[in-house]
């Protein structure tokens, strides 16, 4: 028999868009995420540990928030990638150095260290606030 693709490979993507929309939901945010070029950009930096299916997981999870975001009337904004690994989340800092390896951010400036998938949710999650901050600005009505 050959090896088939088990039918639930794609229940973690279903689940986390889900839990990423109703917690939004919940708690009256919104949702960012990296815009388009970040996939890209991700293939391109991690191009040798990055299998097709990684990046393809990547870009269906984005699709699914989207999908869900919309149905539910989640804001949901779309932040320039440029630099969400590197730069550090609380003093702003931005050094390749900062990455020693995969999974651990260590801010050469300020000494702040966390994962650095933390890091990266962080800096866009940030990005995301100014975002949607300037687009509510540029939409308000003239004063009367
Ligand atoms: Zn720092």
């Amino acid at each position: 028999m050959p090896e088939r693709k088990p039918a639930t490979w794609w229940r973690p993507t279903h689940r986390i868009s889900k839990s990423v929309v109703t917690t939004a939901e919940r708690t009256s945010r919104g949702a960012a995420l990296e815009g388009l070029s970040s996939i890209r950009e991700r293939v391109r930096l991690r191009k040798d540990q990055r299998t097709s299916l990684h990046s393809w997981s990547f870009h269906q999870l984005g699709a699914f928030i989207a999908y869900k975001a919309k149905r539910a009337g989640v804001p949901l904004v779309y932040v320039d990638p440029a630099y969400t690994s590197r730069q550090c989340c609380e003093c702003g800092h931005i050094d390749r150095k900062n990455r020693p390896n995969q999974a651990e951010f260590t801010c050469n400036a300020c000494g702040v260290t966390m994962h650095a998938d933390y890091n990266s949710s962080r800096n866009i999650a940030a990005r995301g606030a100014v975002a949607w901050t300037a687009g509510r600005q540029s939409c308000l009505p003239e004063p009367a």
